[in-house]
């Protein structure tokens, strides 16, 4: 089979194209990392319960069960030459089992850092990039000390586990706090969880980053929009000051220097009226506010991500055109179908999924203009996201 090629001291340097790239999770991410895979020349497995995911569409081979199966896990390692992840929670301790016979190029230590809030503000800390004020707490006590030096407003969110905004709520008041209390006396249980400062920010944005070990390279700030914590715009460029685009690629750079990075890493950033640049949170993968990549740069964020867990030398991406991505719901589906007829400047991504549901990412559209906030009024006047306005 053909494999990764090896220097004479055994390191691996490059997947050579017929290799076999193991995908754990079969969501849009898998399927757009699949879709670049193929066209490197790559075989593509992927491990999900659900047959037929949008991954398993575009894959040579689908091993249908539990994410966190250890035999799933163990066979998708024998299949592949190399292993990759869609999403961050993935069992890594199971990884670990199975990397003497299969690479994960981008370790585990990525996985258990971004796992977790208090190990990722840690780390991003560690690596001198600014976070909002945090204090780790694991009780009702802890809570309460910990609110005596943030303050309100905060935000309390569970330590694993949350995304969209799941498994977190604001502070504003002790009326607040003692809802907490109640809750969780009722529950019984306080889960490990994280205190944070809340950050009045000017607008919410992020900055891909990715590497093949020892290159990195970024891709442009991105401003993003969400509603109902899930992201509806990306605009990209942000319009940011030189400073401002500079301290992004900066703090970047330090984060993957400090991970070896291997593929593209995702870092939510918030930039206050100040211009101050202060990171939320890291996914150690492609991401959803860098799909306007597939049109708007030289490379996208998933052939960076293939080339980069590939051993591949990586460009510098260009940003060819300014674009809005815009996610289509399930809620936004029929009526976006129904104009794709009239928008010909519209790139519509489909991510193959069986079921439509409310809220349920289902695909997105990109539009290359010159006049980002016109385009954002046009895709509005639709009336298609009237539900999000
Ligand atoms: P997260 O799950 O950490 O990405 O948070 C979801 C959303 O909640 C973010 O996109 C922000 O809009 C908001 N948020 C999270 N943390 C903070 C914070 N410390 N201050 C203000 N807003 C926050």
């Amino acid at each position: 089979m053909p494999s990764l090629s090896e220097e004479t001291d055994g390191a691996v340097t490059m997947l050579e194209p017929g290799s076999t790239i193991g995908i754990v999770g079969g969501g849009q991410l898998g399927r757009m990392m699949a879709l670049s895979a193929r066209y490197h020349g790559f075989k593509v497995g992927v491990l999900d319960p659900t047959p037929d995911c949008p991954t398993a569409q575009v894959a040579d081979f689908q091993i249908t069960a539990a994410y966190d199966s250890k035999d799933a896990i163990r066979e998708l390692a024998e299949r592949s030459n190399v292993i990759t992840y869609e999403f961050e929670n993935v069992d890594a301790d199971a990884l670990d089992e199975v990397r003497d016979i299969v690479a994960v190029p981008q370790g585990t230590d990525l996985l258990r850092v971004t796992q977790d809030r208090v190990n990722e503000k840690r780390f991003v800390n560690d690596h001198g990039a600014a976070t909002a004020p945090w204090k780790e707490v694991n009780g009702y006590e802890e809570l309460t000390a910990a609110l005596e030096t943030i303050g309100y407003p905060a935000v309390l969110k569970t330590r694993s586990g949350g995304y969209d905004g799941h498994g977190q709520r604001v502070l504003r008041s002790e009326s607040d706090l003692a809802e907490v209390r109640a809750q969780n006396s009722r529950e019984g249980f306080f889960p490990p969880s994280i205190l944070e400062g809340f950050v009045d920010f000017a607008f919410e944005a992020s900055i891909l980053i990715s590497g093949n070990g020892h290159d990195f390279v970024t891709f442009p700030i991105v401003r993003n929009e969400h509603r109902n914590n899930i992201l509806h715009l990306t605009l990209a460029p942000a319009t940011v000051s030189h400073e401002v685009a500079r301290d992004a690629e900066a703090l970047a750079l330090r984060l993957a220097r400090g991970f070896e990075l291997s593929g593209t890493l995702a870092i939510e950033l918030f930039v206050t009226k100040d211009s101050q640049v202060i990171v939320n949170e890291l996914a150690p993968r492609p991401h959803n506010s860098g799909h306007y990549t597939i049109e708007a740069c030289s490379i996208d964020q998933f052939d960076a991500h293939v080339r980069g867990i590939a051993g591949w030398p990586l460009p510098k991406p260009k940003l060819l055109s300014p674009a809005v991505m815009v996610n289509v719901l399930g809620q936004h589906v029929m009526p976006t179908r129904a104009l794709i007829g009239e928008h010909p400047e519209w790139c519509l991504h489909d991510y193959g999924k069986a079921e439509i549901k409310h809220n349920r990412k289902m695909g997105h559209i990109t539009v290359l203009t010159s006049d980002i906030d016109g385009t954002v009024r046009d895709l509005e006047s639709t009336g298609c996201w009237s539900d999000l306005a």
